[in-house]
This record gives structure tokens, sequence and C-alpha cells, in this order.
């Protein structure tokens, strides 16, 4: 299990996080719960929160080779898309209508709707760069 210390802190951030984008908890709570444990246990090994939901061959050169999948990921800032179901809409789907229309997100899901466009997307005008 994570440290309390850890969970503590990606809970904190989690809850800030849903505010500043307009996006919710998924509504089966153990979703979120696992990856935010995902998270915290990444914050103890790695020192920070390396997104829990990909595959690494080796994670500590991919926290020292860029911050892409540290959570909140680029593609959570350019797209508002989360692909761990941690940042969703009320109905508990990720948001894809930003995603290129052959992102697997779009592929998988097809288009849902961004509930709050006002809110989130910080890193936007970095969209079609990655
Ligand atoms: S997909 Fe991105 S925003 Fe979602 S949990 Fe992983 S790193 Fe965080």
């Amino acid at each position: 299990m994570p440290s309390e210390k850890s969970l503590t802190r990606m809970h904190n951030y989690v809850q800030k996080y849903w505010e500043k984008t307009g996006t919710v908890a998924h509504p089966d709570t153990e979703v979120t719960q696992s990856v935010i444990n995902g998270l915290a246990a990444h914050m103890d090994e790695l020192g920070r929160p390396l997104c829990p939901c990909n595959f690494y061959p080796d994670k500590k050169a991919e926290v020292e080779r860029s911050r892409e999948w540290v959570c909140a990921c680029d593609e959570m800032k350019i797209y508002k898309y989360c692909h761990c179901l941690l940042f969703v809409t009320p109905e508990g789907m990720p948001i894809t209508e930003y995603l290129p229309e052959d992102h697997e997100g779009r592929l998988m899901y097809g288009l849902v709707a961004d509930p709050t466009p006002d809110r989130g997307r910080e890193a936007r005008n970095r969209a079609g760069e990655e």
C-alpha cells in the first residue's frame, strides 16, 4: 500500500484538479480509488505522480526523460482527456471532444463533449505539437 502521506497528497491534488478543470469523479468510486492508489505508489517510488495506466519499460527513465506522463499528463492539459478515467464527466466518460479524430480515445468512446469548456486545457496552445 502507498504511504498515507502520498495518498493524502494525491487526494488533495485530484480534488483541486477536478475543480480547476470542471471534471468530476467517476461514479464508480473504486475506479477513482485505484487510480489514486497508483499515483500515490509512484509518488513513493519515484517522487513523481507518474500515470499508473501506462506500461513503462523503465519508470525512472520515463520520469527523467520528460513530464509527458506525470499527472496531469500532456493529454489532459492539452485535450482534457484522461484515459485512466480519473477526470471525467458526471456520466463517468472521458472527454474526447478535443482529441485528434484518429486518437484511440475517439475511436474507443466516440465523441464525448466537454460539459465545462471554459475550464481546464491549460496547455491547449500545444495541440498538434506533441
Ligand atoms: S491519464 Fe493523465 S490525467 Fe489521467 S491519471 Fe493518467 S496522468 Fe493523470
